[in-house]
């Protein structure tokens, strides 16, 4: 897999190696960790565009399916330096199934976003609907949906590209979680202020079309999202055809939602500011799964926003306690 030093990535590589896969992670630790990746798998650092790093990997431990979680995930990153994601999340992904086309690749799955959608005219999405990013993330991750979709066509590549809300929590094991650098995603962000590592926390924007004014997006555990691609790699390696598929819960939350359960789960009121827009958000993401729970059998199990954002707070507890955790900004 790539990015398994990541966040998606490490919990899947976890789950991989606990159902008996072995696991070889490939990735330049840009924004990963080096302790995030499981004892138990091969590590390689490389750059995910590196094709002879890469091919050297697949030739040498003979790799049959890969699982691509390395890439740019900040929506607003994406509107400042869009070149950067276009360039890390396109062309890399290019080189890449370009390697594994070449390397004998069997099945490929692809860390895909609900960005895609845009400012989609109703919720919940389904995959029928079209595709309009409104950032330069939806952008850069749906062009390579459509690379692979046609080198599959000319190649017999096959793929699953796995379409993510807004994925959260932690390993309820404690054995990974978010640990990003710079945290910008709103769980994260609300459980570093409840631990006081953030004096506070801004709403961007409580005057979008909603009913309580603040962005809505379905909150999908990443335990769930982890089970999603080990379904996927099952059914691909099985023979089955190439999908697209949303991952989500179908359940959407407001961003006053979202601090309202902290404050629960905390048992006390957070300090939160509202502030304007952040730019590239789209005031609504909610996704229809029927595709994926048909497609591959998928059932949630940790379908809890408590349980989530439990799970998400005891993760950054772990990381002070190993003094593991980077300041915020
Ligand atoms: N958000 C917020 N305050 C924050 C971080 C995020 O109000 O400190 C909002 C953000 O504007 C969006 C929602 O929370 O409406 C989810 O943002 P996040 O970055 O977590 O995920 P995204 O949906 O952009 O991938």
């Amino acid at each position: 897999m790539t990015g398994g030093a990541g966040y998606v990535g490490s919990h899947a590589a976890f789950a991989l190696l606990d159902a008996g896969y072995r696991v070889v992670v490939v990735d330049d630790l840009s924004t990963g960790h080096r302790e995030a990746v499981p004892a138990d798998a091969v590590f390689v650092r490389a750059d995910v565009g590196d094709r002879n790093a890469v091919a050297e990997v697949l030739r040498g431990l003979d790799v049959s399916a890969v699982m691509h979680f390395a890439g740019s995930i900040v929506v607003p990153e994406s509107v400042e330096k869009p070149l950067d994601y276009y360039a890390n999340n396109t062309m890399n992904s290019m080189a890449l199934v370009r390697t594994c086309i070449e390397g004998g690749v069997k099945a490929f799955l692809f860390s895909s976003t609900a960005a895609v959608y845009g400012a989609p005219d109703r919720v919940p999405i389904d995959e029928t609907m079209p595709t309009k990013p409104v950032n330069p993330y939806g952008a850069s991750k749906l062009m390579t949906e459509r690379m692979l979709a046609d080198a599959s066509a000319a190649h017999g590549l096959r793929y699953a590209c796995l379409r993510y809300f807004n994925v959260a929590g932690a390993d309820p094991a404690g054995r990974a979680g978010q640990s990003s650098r710079v945290a910008t995603h709103l769980i994260k962000i609300a459980c570093q202020t409840a631990l006081g590592l953030r004096p506070r926390m801004s709403v961007f924007g409580d005057d979008y079309p909603t009913p309580d004014g603040t962005c809505i997006r379905d909150y999908i555990h990443v335990t769930d999202l982890v089970a999603a691609h080990e379904q996927t790699l099952t059914h691909l390696l099985g023979g089955a055809d190439s999908f697209i598929a949303n991952c989500g819960y179908g359940k959407g939350y407001s961003v006053k939602q979202i601090i309202e359960t902290m404050e629960k789960v905390l048992g006390r009121p957070l300090p939160v500011d509202i502030a304007g827009r952040r730019a590239g958000d789209p005031p609504e993401l909610v996704a229809d799964s029927t595709l994926l729970r048909k497609t591959v059998g998928w059932a949630p199990k940790h379908d809890d926003l408590e349980q989530i954002i439990r799970n998400a707070l005891d993760w950054e507890e772990s990381l002070i306690r190993s003094g593991r955790l980077v300041p915020a900004e």
